[in-house]
């Protein structure tokens, strides 16, 4: 009985139930990866994130190959080709069974619905497995059975449901028996699968694989854990994970995070460490917004979660966006995010939520196309977190930020880069200017104008948000 294992975001061996179940069941395993060239424009996939992929990828083949399981890679044109192409494989290799580990946006969702049933057709048994939350979408619920729309409640109800758990990962699958009929994909194969696309490789940045996962996930538990609520709203230290990368490729998975954040508090969810409590509220804020996407689908289909900010008459200013695009809006701590994003892949939360408040919010650029250009940047790319972080900004989502309550991007500078270090980091040209003037350059400085008035533009959206017609119950 040999068993397939689709790999999707969960590029690891590791803690990996669809892996470890299929190693169980079958006597023989065979791990494919699909990709497909218009997922990754539909989905505006970043040339980095698709070259860390491509890497992870290269990694896998060896740890599986000590598995004695082959990895084959292949590619399609088209989402709609992805269940024949996988009957195909499996009807290939044998294959009796067919494990995934579920991904819940909706387009996702559809697709393994069609995979589910072509296979079942063919006599092939599918299992799906949960992995990307803790808590899988659909299990948190108020006292009436609905989803939480805000966040304190659902991290409450939760922690209620995890804190009895013994959260512990699942091992390495067992080693297998050596397939004849099966070949592993060889990186020349991996690389031609990938090419058809722009890569950016920033391996010097972003190391691939698990082992690289674990070593980051131990070197901040040591370093920055205890101290993380203090330090993470600075983005001149390091004092975040940088661990979304690997989340969001699937390298890390969040009980494996959560299992060592536990084991250095002595089991302590919501103890004496401060830092350790607050990093797992950011990981319950990530398995929110996927339960998000799974009981307000509506979003994934462009829409916001908050039906009624649909009348806002967003603008679609395209000088104003490449402003904001190219880190050229005169507020300098826009641009230095913004260089930031461009040039790592990366952005640190704070500064996502600045960038994104002054382009919904002074700029009042419809967020969809903040949403996409991050997207087309990040390496961490994740249509939950990103879209749950732009509708937030936005005033359009769950338990989004109120409207009239606007980031003033050079106060968030001053409170947040107190001397100026991000900024001349990331802006050099400024970089002679003092902590008081770093912030809002005078005119007389040769740094650009703000491209828009954000004390006229704030006055603004707040009246435009209060038109707009009211909620529908
Ligand atoms: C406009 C906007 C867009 C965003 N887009 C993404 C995205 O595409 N991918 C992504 O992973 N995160 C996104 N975030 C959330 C957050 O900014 C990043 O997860 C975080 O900056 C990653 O850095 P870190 O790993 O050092 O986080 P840490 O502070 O170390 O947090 C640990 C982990 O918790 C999760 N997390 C932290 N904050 C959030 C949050 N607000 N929402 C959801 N999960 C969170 C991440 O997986 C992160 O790696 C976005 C936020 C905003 C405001």
């Amino acid at each position: 009985m040999t068993a397939l294992v689709w790999l999707r975001r969960d590029l690891r061996v590791y803690d990996n139930p669809a892996l470890f179940k299929a190693a169980e069941v079958g006597q023989g395993v065979v791990a494919v990866y699909v990709h497909c060239d218009a997922y990754v424009r539909l989905h505006t996939i970043a040339s980095v994130q698709l070259d860390f992929v491509r890497r992870h990828l290269l990694v896998l083949t060896k740890d599986l190959a000590d598995l004695n399981i082959p990895l084959l890679v292949v590619r399609v044109q088209r989402p709609a080709d992805i269940a024949a192409e996988l009957l195909r494989i499996a009807q290939h290799v044998e294959a009796e069974y067919c494990y995934f580990n579920a991904e819940y946006p909706l387009n996702e969702l559809n697709r393994d619905l069609a995979v589910n049933q072509l296979l079942r057709d063919n006599g092939i048994l599918v299992k799906r497995c949960h992995d990307r939350c803790m808590v899988p979408p659909g299990m948190i619920r108020n006292g009436q059975g609905d989803p939480y729309k805000v966040f304190t409640a659902f991290k409450k109800k939760w922690l209620q449901t995890m804190m009895p758990v013994v959260v512990k990962p699942v091992g390495l699958p067992a080693k297998q028996i050596s397939l004849s009929n099966v070949t592993t994909v060889s990186p020349d194969e991996i690389n031609t699968v990938f090419s058809g696309h722009e890569l950016r490789d920033l391996s010097d940045l972003w190391g691939a694989g698990e082992q690289e996962a674990y070593r980051r996930l131990d070197l901040f538990i040591e370093k920055s854990l205890t101290r993380y609520l203090d330090q993470r709203d600075f983005p001149s230290i390091d004092g975040t994970s940088s661990l979304s990368p690997y989340f969001a490729v699937g390298s890390l998975s969040p009980r494996q995070a959560i299992a060592a954040v536990l084991a250095y508090t002595h089991g302590e969810w919501e103890g004496g460490n401060a830092g350790a409590n607050c990093w797992i509220s950011e990981l319950i804020w990530r398995e929110f917004y996927q339960h998000v996407v799974v009981d307000y689908p509506q979003v994934c289909k462009r829409k916001a979660m908050q039906a009624h900010t649909e009348a806002f008459p967003w603008r679609y200013d395209k000088t104003l966006f490449a402003a904001w695009c190219e880190g050229k809006t005169g507020i300098p701590i826009v641009d230095a995010a913004m260089r930031q994003l461009n040039t790592t892949g990366w952005m640190h939360n704070r500064l996502r939520m600045v960038v994104a408040m002054f382009l919904t919010k002074n700029c009042q650029i419809d967020w969809r196309w903040g949403e996409d250009y991050f997207m087309s940047q990040l390496i961490d790319g994740e249509f939950t977190a990103n879209n749950g972080g732009w509708q937030w900004s936005a005033s359009t989502g769950t338990d989004a930020a109120p409207y009239f309550r606007i980031f003033n991007p050079i106060s968030q500078s001053e409170r947040f880069d107190p001397n100026g270090d991000f900024i001349r980091k990331w802006i050099p040209e400024l970089a002679h200017l003092s902590a008081k003037q770093i912030h809002n350059p005078s005119a007389s400085s040769n740094y650009p104008r703000p491209i828009v008035d954000l004390s006229a533009s704030r006055k603004e959206t707040i009246a435009l948000f209060a038109q707009l017609p009211p909620i529908a119950h």
